[in-house]
């Protein structure tokens, strides 16, 4: 089944029970304490939180969503995307746990005949919160589900807050098993590869106090209005419906490894290091059409950074891979043309989204030309003294004066056996964040003497003045 068509009966099958089909919000949050939207509740949350009276009870969505978190485990497990489509289910003071775990197993087990998607009831596992009883006693006794396939999480995986005061309550998960070629058994709880989390049902019942975060909080009684927030992954079901690997693989990411894979001569399945590298150029090519798509342009802080960042990485990739020339243009153009059937609009603003993306890439290339024979130098020096580690102040001199992404510098002197000093790195860095306060303060004006830049520019030739972008606040 393509993912256009699990998106369709998605919203058909709860379309068909009541819920407002609600599109897909920007990426770009309209939230103060979110960059970018990472769950398909976030639009929903000013009802969950009571703050505005929704105007349905039940809702539908397929959500674009980023998790720049999960940036590492790209390509590495077969389940995580930065960019990924969480289909969701919502309820506000409607039904509850029996209602949100009846559609769902519904959905999940009916045939395809009859509009759901026709998983083996036998593969499904379910996890529940330490105490939820009442969850457990559901998927038993109303569902069929043996208490063998039932398992117990803490905290950590099976209870939801917000991380503020306000709703919280316990998840009950749905795993795949995808069976021993993916390793032991023993269900979820000890094995999250074979048994791969495919939907998160979460039930709002408490109110939570302010305590520590995330984890450590007081419960102070029961929400007024119970509420339904669900996620399922959307990838993460094709991969199991297309009989794949892993999310990668599935319709929409594999074109794009196919392309890279005709830009680059290497084939997929080659080599374990060129498929991970293959695999996060398909992820993080998608992840940035999506997020220029969004309004997203490169810049060097907050959402600009991360879309920087992840396109950059996806650059080196295609490199590592042994990409002669530019690779952008044609790797955007296969995303637009496979995402550009769900999101019509990636179509209609191709160009402006390749203007940007190659922009990025021109960028990047002069930044890389510049800084990486002066890393080849201080890595070559850093061995001759005796040393495996890179001084901060180089990796520093590498990012201030040739924009060179400080990540790079770490990766690229790890694959040449030697660290950096990252602590003398994120001094120098601080002193130089100072240094630009008091300047501003000190010239009480919103302009930057750009003449040391220029001597750059001078220097190195064409440089596109990355550095000089690169300097403005960069975190990292
Ligand atoms: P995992 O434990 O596998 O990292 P999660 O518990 O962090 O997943 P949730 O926050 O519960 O995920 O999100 C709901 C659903 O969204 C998950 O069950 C999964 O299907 C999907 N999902 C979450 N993160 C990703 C990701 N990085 N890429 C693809 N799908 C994801
Ligand atoms: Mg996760
Ligand atoms: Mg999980
Ligand atoms: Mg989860």
């Amino acid at each position: 089944m393509e993912s256009a068509e699990i998106r369709r009966r998605w919203l058909r099958f709860f379309e068909e029970r009541g819920h407002t089909v609600v599109p897909s919000a920007s990426l770009i949050a309209d939230d103060p304490t979110l960059l970018l939207v990472p769950a398909g509740m976030v639009p929903f949350k000013p009802y969950f939180l009571g703050e505005v009276k929704p105007p349905f009870k039940r809702a539908t969505s397929v959500q674009k969503c980023v998790r720049t978190p999960d940036i590492e485990e790209v390509g590495k497990t077969t389940r995580h995307g930065t960019f990924f489509q969480m289909c969701g289910n919502f309820s506000f003071g409607d039904y509850f746990k029996e209602g949100a775990i009846r559609y769902a197993w519904d959905m999940l087990t009916s045939s395809v005949e009859d509009g759901g998607y026709g998983l083996e009831p036998d593969k499904l596992w379910i996890t529940v919160y330490l105490d939820d009883d009442e969850a457990e006693t559901i998927w038993r006794e109303k569902i069929g589900v043996p208490a063998e396939r039932i398992q117990r999480l803490g905290k950590k995986d099976n209870f939801w807050s917000m991380g503020v005061p306000g709703p919280c309550g316990p998840c009950s998960e749905i795993n795949y098993d995808r069976g021993p070629e993916f390793g032991a058994e023993g269900g979820p709880a000890v094995n999250d590869e074979r048994y791969v989390e495919i939907w998160n049902l979460v039930f709002m019942q408490y109110e939570r106090g302010a305590g520590d975060g995330k984890e450590d909080f007081p419960i102070l009684g029961d929400l007024p209005a119970q509420n339904i927030d669900t996620g399922l992954g959307l990838e993460r079901l094709a991969m199991i419906l297309q009989g794949v690997q892993n999310m990668y693989e599935t319709d929409t990411l594999r074109v794009v490894i196919d392309k890279a894979t005709e830009l680059t001569g290497v084939q997929y399945g080659a080599a374990h290091g060129s498929d991970v590298s293959l695999r996060v150029v398909a992820d993080h090519m998608r992840t940035s059409v999506m997020l220029i798509g969004d309004g997203v342009t490169p810049g060097n802080e907050g959402r600009g950074y991360v879309l920087r960042r992840i396109m950059r990485r996806a650059i080196r990739n295609m490199r590592l891979l042994g990409a002669p020339g530019p690779v952008v243009g044609e790797l955007v153009d296969t995303v637009i043309s496979t995402m550009g059937r769900q999101y019509p609009e990636l179509e209609t603003d191709r160009k402006r989204i390749e203007t940007v993306a190659l922009g990025e890439e021109a960028s990047f290339n002069q930044t890389l030309k510049a800084g990486t024979a002066i890393l080849e130098t201080a890595v070559g020096d850093t061995r001759s003294a005796g040393s495996t580690v890179l001084s901060g102040d180089k990796a520093f001199q590498l990012h201030d004066t040739y924009g060179f992404p400080f990540d790079l510098t770490l990766e690229m002197a790890a694959e040449q056996g030697v660290s950096v000093d990252e602590d003398g790195f994120r001094r120098l860095m601080k002193e130089q964040r100072d240094r630009a306060k008091a300047d501003a303060r000190a010239k009480k004006t919103g302009h930057t003497d750009v003449t040391a830049y220029r001597e750059v520019a001078d220097r190195s030739g064409t440089t596109d003045f990355t550095g000089y972008a690169s300097t403005l606040g960069e975190a990292s």
